[in-house]
């Protein structure tokens, strides 16, 4: 199967890397349902893709390597370390250190909002509350990956009932008017929830609120498990989805730090990549 790659643009201008004087680190975020890397040249971002996890993870790791190193105009003789994170890290078989991706997580969040204190990671398929001190050390976390609710997986499973692309649904969130009552916290009741709200001819919108607002319900008693120390900020692929973000904000009460221009998706993979440049010697880079 051919891999679809996601390079960003703002990225794609042409680089002229000194070679010799450079230190180039990476990070590579097998997860279970995308796989990303991240290459840092001298603690900068210099190349960063996003693509499909597939049933060959092995294969995966090497052609999301091998594009971000060709994003960032380097070849993996430049690299002194990479770091493999995610699901199926150890399926990175060139990474020279495997680390978990809580610890990266916490790493790439803090390098991104160095006053962030609580993580929250909604995945593809669990959904992690990270407590970091603030060096950005992991301190605690807790993590519900036995249920489908309240990660990603749950919202592409609403979306498919829907018939909407996933990344629509948070622009749909913010017209809802009143939202929908969700009653099933499990991923199968909820859709036969959804189907029959279709069938009475609710309107997508108010049913899209319906489903961010429950799934928020789930994250939110999750991370309140952990404790909440502000600031707190959001990572994974499901924390594009503005809507998921709004909702999370009302349930916890507060206000979250966002990333800027940085993909939170990509965060795993650059906490890798920051790892792999302690490792390599390269001394502690800071935000
Ligand atoms: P994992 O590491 O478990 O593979 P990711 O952090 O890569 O998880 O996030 C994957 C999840 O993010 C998927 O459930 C996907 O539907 C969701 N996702 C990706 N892009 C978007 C987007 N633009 N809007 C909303 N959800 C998204």
């Amino acid at each position: 199967m051919s891999m679809k790659l996601f390079i960003h643009a703002s990225l794609e201008q042409e680089r002229r890397v000194e070679r010799g004087a450079m230190a180039v680190t990476a990070g590579v975020d097998i997860g279970s349902t995308a796989s990303k890397a991240v290459v840092l040249i001298d603690g900068k971002t210099a190349g960063q893709i996003i693509g499909p996890s597939s049933t060959n993870p092995k294969r995966t790791a090497r052609e999301i390597y091998n594009s971000a190193l060709d994003h960032a105009g380097v070849s993996a003789a430049d690299v002194a370390y990479v770091v493999g994170t995610g699901y199926g890290r150890t399926q990175v078989e060139f990474a020279d250190k495997n680390v978990s991706e809580i610890t990266c997580h916490g790493r790439g969040a803090h390098f991104l909002c160095p006053t962030a204190r609580t993580v929250i990671d909604i995945g593809g398929q669990d959904t992690k509350a990270v407590c970091i001190d603030s060096e950005g050390n992991l301190l605690d976390f807790v993590m519900n990956d036995k249920c489908a609710a309240g990660t990603g997986r749950f919202l592409e499973a609403m979306a498919r009932s829907m018939e909407l692309p996933v990344e629509e649904m948070g622009q749909h969130y913010f017209t809802g008017g009143d939202p929908c009552t969700i009653t099933s916290m499990c991923s199968v009741f909820a859709e036969s929830e959804v189907i029959n709200l279709i069938n009475d001819g609710v309107e997508l919108p108010r049913i899209v609120k319906g489903l961010l607002l429950s799934l928020a319900v789930r994250v939110s008693s999750l991370a309140r498990r952990l404790g909440i120390i502000e600031d707190v900020v959001m990572t994974g692929g499901v924390a594009k989805n503005k809507g998921v973000y709004d909702a999370i904000e009302k349930k916890l009460k507060i206000k979250m730090k966002s990333f800027g221009d940085t993909d939170p998706q990509l965060v795993g993979a650059l906490g890798a990549a920051l790892v792999a440049a302690d490792f390599a010697g390269a001394g502690t880079v800071s935000g």
